[in-house]
C-alpha cells in the first residue's frame, strides 16, 4: 500500500511538499486539498496582478498536480468540511500548508474605523479572491496611507498609481480595475517606522517605483544616510546599499510632469487613525532608530487620507484542533513536526516572511520527515476521504475541473490580459454545472 499523504493548502509550500515527495520516488499517494476551487494560494491571490512573470511558477505546480501520484480536491475546507482527526484517521501523513491568511493589527486607536483595510484583504480584493469580492474599499480619496516598508506595501502602492496602459497585462478583475481607474487617488504615502536602510523592500521591486509612467517616487534626501552602516550580513548589506542607491536616485530625479506621487515616508510610526467613524487621516509620530528599533521622538504629524492600508504582516487563525503557538503565531511544531503523523510547512510553520522559493527547502524538509517517520503505508487515504466527502454531500473540484475554470477565465480575458477571474465560488461551480 502506498504511503498516503494529504497536503492541506495548495499554495507554493503545499506544492513543494508534493514535488519533493514525487522526486523521492517513494511509493506515495498524494492528495492536495484547498478550501477554494482554485489552486495556487498566494500565487493567484497574493502575487501582484501586474507581476505575471512571477505567477508563471504555477506551470511547475501544474506539472506536479498532473503527476499520476497526485489528486486535487478543491472546495474542501479543513475545519468546515473535514476535521484534522478525520484526516489523521484516513492518511498516514497530514501536512498543513495553510499559510497566514489574516491581517496583523496595528494596535493603535481608531484602527477599526471604516477605511482601514489590511493588506491581506486589500490584496485579496484586487486579486479577485472570493473572500474579498465585496470589500468595496474606500477609494473616493485623493490620499492613501500604506503602512509598512515591505514588498507588500510596495505592491499596494504601485497597483494604486499605475496607469491603465501599465495594467493592460495584469489580471485585475474588471470591477477592481474600474474602481481603481475611477478613483481620484493621486498621492500614496508609504510609511516606514524605521529608516531607508531598515526597509524590507527587495531592490527589483523598489527600482520599479522609479520607472512608473505617471507616478513620481518622492524621497526626502534628508532621510538618506551617506552610506549603510550597522551590523548586517554581507548579503543584507549589499541589498541595503542597492536600496539606498535607488532611493538617492529617486530623491534627485525630475518629476517629468508625473501627476501622481508615492511618498516614501520614513521614520514615522502610526499612533492613531483619525476620523469620526470613517478615516480622515493617520496620525504619525516621528521616530529615530536606536539599536535597530524605532523610538518615538514626541513630534507628531497628521496625513489626511480616506484609506489606510496596514501592510505590516499576516496572522493565522488556526482551524479547530490544530495545535497553535500563541507566542509565535504559528502552528506549534518542532522544525516542521507537529504531532504524530502531522507536519507543517511554509508560513504556517515559519511565520509570514520569505519569497516563493523560500518554501522549497521547507517542502523538502516535510517530505524527508514523512519518509523517515512512515516506512510503510497503512491507511487508505483517498478512498476513505472520498467516502467521507460523499457522505456529507461535499462537491469537490478536481484538477480537470480547475482546468475548465482556468480555460474559461483565459477565454474571457480582456485584450492583453491573461485572464478574467471568476471571483465567486458559486460562479465557478455554475460553470462546472454543479448542483450547488
Ligand atoms: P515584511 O517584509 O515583513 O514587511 C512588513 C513591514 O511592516 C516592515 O516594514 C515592518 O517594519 C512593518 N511593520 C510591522 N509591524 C508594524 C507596526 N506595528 N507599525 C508599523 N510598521 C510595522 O512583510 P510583507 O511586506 O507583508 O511581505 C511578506 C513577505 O512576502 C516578505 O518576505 C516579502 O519579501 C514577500 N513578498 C515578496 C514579494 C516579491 O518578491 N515581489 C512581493 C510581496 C511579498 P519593521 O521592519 O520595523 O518591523
Amino acid at each position: 500500500m502506498p504511503i498516503s499523504v494529504v497536503i492541506v493548502g495548495s499554495g507554493p509550500s503545499g506544492f513543494y511538499v508534493a514535488e519533493a515527495l514525487i522526486k523521492s520516488e517513494a511509493d506515495v499517494a498524494i492528495d492536495i486539498v484547498d478550501r477554494l476551487p482554485t489552486p495556487y494560494g498566494l500565487i493567484r491571490g497574493g502575487v501582484a496582478p501586474d507581476h505575471q512573470s512571477t505567477k508563471r511558477v504555477t506551470r511547475a505546480y501544474e506539472r506536479t498536480a498532473l503527476n499520476e501520484k497526485v489528486r486535487y480536491y478543491g472546495n474542501v475546507e479543513l475545519g468546515r468540511d473535514v476535521s484534522l482527526d478525520e484526516l489523521r484517521a484516513a492518511y498516514d501523513a497530514v501536512v498543513l500548508t495553510i499559510g497566514m491568511p489574516g491581517d496583523s493589527k496595528l494596535g493603535v486607536p481608531g484602527e477599526d474605523k471604516k477605511g482601514v483595510i489590511g493588506s491581506a484583504a486589500f490584496v485579496g480584493w484586487y486579486n479577485g479572491h472570493p473572500d474579498f469580492k465585496d470589500l468595496d474599499p474606500c477609494l473616493e480619496t485623493g490620499n492613501v496611507v500604506v503602512i509598512g516598508n515591505g514588498n507588500v506595501a510596495i505592491d499596494v502602492a504601485r497597483v494604486l498609481v499605475k496607469t491603465p496602459a501599465e495594467m493592460t497585462e495584469a489580471d485585475l478583475p474588471r470591477h477592481v480595475s474600474d474602481a481603481i481607474q475611477a478613483s481620484p487617488v493621486t498621492d500614496v504615502y508609504m510609511v516606514g517606522r524605521r529608516g531607508p536602510v531598515e526597509a524590507k523592500f527587495t531592490n527589483v521591486e523598489l527600482r520599479e517605483m522609479g520607472q512608473l509612467e505617471n507616478a513620481a517616487a518622492i524621497v526626502d534626501p534628508g532621510d538618506l544616510p551617506e552610506e549603510v552602516t550597522g551590523d548586517w550580513s554581507d548579503r543584507d548589506k549589499r541589498l541595503r546599499e542597492r536600496n539606498l542607491a535607488s532611493l538617492k536616485e529617486f530623491s534627485t530625479a525630475p518629476r517629468d510632469g508625473k501627476a501622481k506621487s508615492v511618498h516614501f515616508t520614513f521614520y514615522a510610526k502610526p499612533v492613531e487613525i483619525v476620523g469620526p467613524d470613517r478615516v480622515t487621516g493617520a496620525r504619525l509620530e516621528k521616530t529615530r532608530v536606536v539599536n535597530g528599533r524605532a523610538e518615538g521622538t514626541g513630534a507628531f504629524v497628521d496625513i489626511e487620507c480616506g484609506l489606510v492600508v496596514p501592510a505590516i504582516g499576516y496572522t493565522l487563525d488556526p482551524p479547530q484542533d490544530v495545535p497553535f503557538d500563541q507566542s509565535t503565531g504559528t502552528i506549534r511544531n518542532d522544525n516542521g513536526r507537529v504531532e504524530d503523523g502531522v507536519y507543517v510547512a511554509g508560513w504556517a510553520k515559519r511565520g509570514p516572511s520569505g519569497v516563493i522559493g523560500t518554501n522549497k527547502p521547507d517542502g523538502q524538509n516535510a517530505a524527508a520527515q514523512i519518509l523517515e517517520d512512515v516506512k510503510n503505508g497503512s491507511k487508505p487515504g483517498r478512498t476513505q476521504f472520498e467516502t467521507l466527502l460523499k457522505s456529507r454531500n461535499i462537491e469537490w473540484v478536481d484538477f480537470a475541473a480547475w482546468q475548465r475554470i482556468d480555460a474559461a477565465e483565459v477565454a474571457n480575458a480582456p485584450p492583453g490580459a491573461p485572464r478574467e477571474k471568476f471571483v465567486t465560488t458559486a460562479d465557478m461551480l455554475k460553470l462546472l454545472g454543479s448542483a450547488s
